[in-house]
């Protein structure tokens, strides 16, 4: 049995009391070389510090400022291995993303493996730091992470479906990866102005499921 990690609740009543008073940084974009490049670790002794918890709570507040599910720290230049993910409300355009699929969370020093059963599964993903391209993307669809919470206690805990998939997304930014290393073609990117057009597309482009799944969704094998 896998211990819980306190997650929604206790973190919106922690990390809506420091206050954010500074403008909030600007988004860190593909090419920028440290956004390519791992992050070291946090020292476990600087997660309850009021600085420490103030740039938790500015990361939070960049990702809800610019429309993510997710966010990394190095995506707004703090190049250390934290990030956060999670709704507050459901997202207008992606029913099957709310509050209930995806909690809010904040992971620090974490580290991610595949649960023993966990399956492949493909989804359309994108990602603040690579605008307006999406890419069809194979990843496990259940895994296990054990790290740092907000408050600085370790935790383990197993998270499937769209959780699973969005955590792999932002533990990749600790390691500088971004998901369009993660697409098996270069075909499998695509700009977000096409899939308004997704009926016209060939029926095998990118590939037969990738059109036919819904952004917001994963898609199974079989
Ligand atoms: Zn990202």
């Amino acid at each position: 049995m896998l211990a819980q990690c306190r997650t929604a609740a206790y973190a919106q009543t922690l990390h809506t009391s420091p206050e954010v008073t500074d403008a909030l940084p600007k988004l860190v974009l593909l090419g920028t070389p440290k956004l390519m490049q791992r992050s070291p670790a946090v020292n476990p002794d600087d997660i309850t510090s009021l600085s420490f918890q103030r740039e938790l709570e500015t990361l939070k507040q960049c990702m809800i400022r610019y429309g993510g599910i997710g966010i990394a720290g190095p995506q707004i230049g703090w190049y250390q291995r934290v990030f956060c993910f999670g709704l507050f409300k459901a997202a207008e355009r992606y029913p099957a993303l709310n509050p209930d699929t995806l909690p809010f969370q904040y992971w620090i020093n974490p580290v991610v493996n595949p649960a023993n059963d966990s399956r492949p599964s493909w989804f359309w993903e994108g990602c603040l730091s690579v605008p307006d391209i999406s890419g069809w993307v194979e990843r496990p669809d259940k895994v296990i992470v054990e790290g740092y919470d907000g408050e600085g206690q370790w935790c383990q805990l197993e998270l499937d479906g769209i959780a699973a998939r969005v955590l792999q997304h932002e533990y990749d930014h600790l390691d500088g990866v971004l998901f369009p290393s993660r697409v098996s073609k270069p075909t499998h990117l695509v700009p977000n102005e096409l899939f308004k057009f997704k009926e016209t597309w060939a029926r095998d482009w990118p590939t037969p499921a990738a059109r036919e799944c819904p952004k917001g969704q994963l898609w199974y094998a079989e």
